[in-house]
């Protein structure tokens, strides 16, 4: 057995065990064929909305930092100003822009996991039982989605964390770059971006040549349009 050194996540260790190099090891088999990948997946499923949620803690993680960074942080000065002395970053049109994606992506991010763990205790509780199998349908469709783009978009939030600290946030003792370290593993693990991908077109959305994905479409874009007729 021997720990592996990884590129985050220190406080998680990790090892490698063998069994049975010389023999002596009894391998115990999930199922069998079909039986056996339906478990795999199965299992996935259950694992992946928390696979997902890292993107998420992490990007909040750095967009707090970052923030808190930018307020503090003076250099340059107003682009309007030639005189005027030095502001805190935040000040800056480009900052501002890279914090306020951090922070749009992020709420983005939060308010798609409520809508599944919501979509999930109805599927589990909700007193109609059609209404259960709704949401399960919908909660099965829209996973791989939502690890997948939560895991990749936890990546590229902690490297704008990295960008809003300059020179600063390559440099370890800040934290910033531990984000990006620490958030590096959620797109692989639990199923890589691929593989929710391929579980998305090839299995999700092929086995009702794509209505339910359409029913969301249709249910975002109504929500866009309410949201619009409230302002
Ligand atoms: C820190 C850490 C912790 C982990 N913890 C666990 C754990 O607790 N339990 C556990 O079971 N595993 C764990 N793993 C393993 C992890 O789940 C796998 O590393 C991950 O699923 C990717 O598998 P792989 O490494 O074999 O890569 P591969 O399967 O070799 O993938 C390599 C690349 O090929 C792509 N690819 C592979 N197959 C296909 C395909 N059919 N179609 C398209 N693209 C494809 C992948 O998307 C990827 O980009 C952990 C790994 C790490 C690094």
């Amino acid at each position: 057995m021997f720990l592996e050194h990884k590129l985050g996540i220190h406080a998680s260790p990790i090892c490698v065990m063998s069994f049975g190099d010389q023999g002596g090891a009894i391998r115990l088999s999930g199922g069998a064929g079909k039986q056996k990948s339906r478990a795999y997946v199965h299992d996935d499923e259950r694992s992946a909305p928390e696979g997902g949620y890292p993107g998420l803690t992490i990007a909040e993680r750095a967009y707090q930092q970052a923030r808190e960074y930018a307020k503090e942080r003076v250099q340059g000065r107003l682009a309007a100003s030639k005189s005027g002395g030095g502001v805190a970053i935040i000040h800056h049109p480009d900052v501002r822009r890279m914090l306020m994606t951090m922070k749009s992506q992020v709420e983005a991010m939060r308010a798609f996991a409520y809508v599944m763990v919501a979509d999930m205790d109805r599927a589990y509780r909700d007193p109609d039982a059609g209404e259960r199998i709704r949401r399960q349908t919908r909660v099965d469709l829209l996973i791989p989605v939502l690890k997948a783009w939560c895991t990749e978009l936890g990546v590229e939030i902690a490297s704008t964390g990295v960008q809003v600290h300059g020179g600063i946030g390559y440099i370890e003792e800040t934290g910033a770059c531990q984000f990006l370290r620490d958030a590096r593993i959620a797109p692989i693990y639990e199923g890589t971006t691929g593989i929710q991908v391929a579980d998305l077109v090839s299995r999700k959305l092929e086995s009702d040549q794509g209505a339910w994905m359409a029913a969301v479409v249709a249910e975002m874009r109504q929500a866009r349009v309410g949201a619009r007729a409230q302002h």
